[in-house]
């Protein structure tokens, strides 16, 4: 049996109508650049997530990109994060001049882990923590970060936090005995409508959450080139902002996001099922759900990545067999050429590395058959049979 990886045209069907006459509005309109579909997906993002407010951007990238230069990160600079991520986490770092900081990842969650993020500052001299302008930690596949850890080290060194929610949009987390989403618990939450996102457009795009109005405010003048009166530039910006086409999409969209966020829980929990039923223990784990005390959504299932060993073996053999699957990511990023003179070497980060080496993402998108997940299953215990 073929199974894809994702397959975006299940969700696509049952809202087609709807989208493409929303799309056909927003043409008809002429407003091609900001205007009203923009400030009403702004609205509904920022209520979907529970923070005061939400500003729309070209991309998850531009996301990070344009909440480091609201936080005038720079030359000198240095920026804390998870050593295993999406390129973007760290690019965008690089792209202002600023250093990123690697931080291994904890093993059961793939996310920053905290202790090692307080060791990290602990063994900087008093200089060097002054020059650390932000963390970034990452909710990865779909489960957030241990924020609460992350938050206290943050306002114990003073330091500003950009949540990378790109994979995550929805993910619930508890703090303080209260319910709190992925990118609400920090200064800035980023989120990505990559096509392959939980909620995807039909292009690139993105958003920021922030609950302080001030940090809105400078987000919105720096997502077009700084110009509070046109023509007149007091701070250098960008062009990053979101196209409207893309957010009557996701306007469309939204009100589906839970049910689909269950329909890929409903598919994790058939997978873990279907695992346990086999004899593969040892040789494949299943991803674990922290922090699931009275949460519907702690996990969202961005992707269902197991622990395999022998990976890039079962890979072959599975694809050989017409099933698709991922490695997100196959290099941490200390490893990354272009971060190699930062000084990394193979060992510095043993949890990321290993990781690197076994995670594999199973198809988990909306619409994906139980046949097919059985197919996946069983072609997984084939293997090792062997
Ligand atoms: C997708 C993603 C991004 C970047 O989002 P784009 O919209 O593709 O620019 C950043 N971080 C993580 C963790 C991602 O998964």
């Amino acid at each position: 049996m073929k199974v894809p990886l994702l397959d975006l045209r299940p969700p696509l069907e049952e809202l087609r109508d709807e989208i493409i006459e929303a799309v056909t509005q927003v043409i008809d309109s002429t407003r091609y650049i900001m205007g009203p579909e923009i400030d009403s997906l702004e609205k509904k993002i920022a209520e979907y997530c529970g923070t005061v407010d939400a500003v729309g951007v070209s991309s998850g990238t531009d996301a990070l990109l344009l909440s480091l230069m609201v936080l005038d990160v720079g030359p000198g600079d240095l920026v804390l994060t998870s050593n295993f991520s999406f390129f973007a986490t760290a690019g965008v770092v690089a792209r202002l001049k600023a250093t990123p900081v690697f931080v291994d990842i904890d093993p059961v969650t793939y996310n920053i882990d905290p202790e090692q993020l307080r060791l990290t500052l602990a063994k900087m001299d008093v200089g060097t923590r002054k020059r650390v302008k932000a963390i970034i930690p990452v909710h990865l596949y779909g489960q957030c970060a241990d924020m609460k850890e992350i938050l206290n080290i943050a306002a114990e060194f003073k330091i500003p936090v950009i949540e990378d929610s790109a994979q995550a949009i929805g993910a619930e987390y508890e703090i303080d005995g209260k319910k709190r989403q992925a990118g609400s618990l920090s200064d800035f939450g980023c989120f990505s409508f990559f096509p392959s996102k939980n909620l995807g457009g039909v292009g690139d795009g993105g958003i920021i959450t922030v609950n302080k109005p001030e940090l809105a405010e400078q987000l919105r003048l720096k997502r077009v080139h700084g110009g509070e009166r046109k023509y007149y530039h007091r701070v250098i910006g960008g062009n990053f902002r979101l196209d409207p086409i893309q957010a009557t999409v996701i306007r469309v969209k939204l009100p589906h996001l839970n049910r689909w966020h269950n329909q890929r829980q409903d598919n994790a929990e058939y997978y873990n099922k279907l695992f346990a039923e086999t004899s593969l223990g040892g040789r494949i784990s299943i991803p674990q759900v922290m922090h699931s005390q009275r949460l519907e959504n702690p996990h969202i299932y961005n992707q269902y990545v197991i622990r395999a060993e022998q990976r890039d073996k079962l890979q072959s053999f599975l694809a050989e067999n017409e099933i698709s699957t991922e490695v997100y990511y196959p290099l941490p990023f200390h490893l990354q050429e272009c971060f190699l003179d930062l000084g990394g070497k193979a060992g510095d980060f043993p949890v990321s590395e290993t990781a690197a080496e076994e995670v594999l993402a199973l198809p988990v998108y909306p619409g994906l058959s139980r046949q097919m997940q059985e197919a996946v299953v069983e072609k997984i215990e084939e293997f090792y049979q062997a």
